[in-house]
């Protein structure tokens, strides 16, 4: 399985799957945003370092008969240029994510 497709397929620009799983019966692919993608949500510079992350899980989705989840790295980051510390915005986690999800299932 190619996950790196499976995720294009997906939509994901900014994202990578580092890690496909099965976990009861679902296919869960790990995603997380690539390191040259991580953008400060405040004064929007890529020049940023990661501190840690939290994990998310967004579930129900399907992919053809096969039920799938997304487990989404949500990064914490110090940006080099405003020195804020900030956690990344998942945009497809957020207010498009259902309309997303919707039309893909
Ligand atoms: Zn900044």
């Amino acid at each position: 399985m190619k996950t790196s497709s499976l995720c294009q397929d997906f939509g994901f620009e900014n994202q990578e799957c580092w890690k496909t799983e099965i976990s009861n019966g679902s296919v869960v692919f790990n995603i997380q945003t690539k390191s040259e993608k991580l953008q400060c949500g405040q004064c929007h510079s890529y020049s940023v370092e990661k501190l840690w992350y939290d994990e998310r899980l967004l579930s129900s989705l399907s992919l053809g008969f096969k039920p799938v989840s997304l487990k989404i790295r949500v990064q914490t980051i110090e940006c080099k240029t405003c020195k804020k510390t900030s956690q990344e915005r998942i945009s497809f986690a957020s207010e498009r994510s259902e309309a997303f999800f919707l039309a893909k299932t």
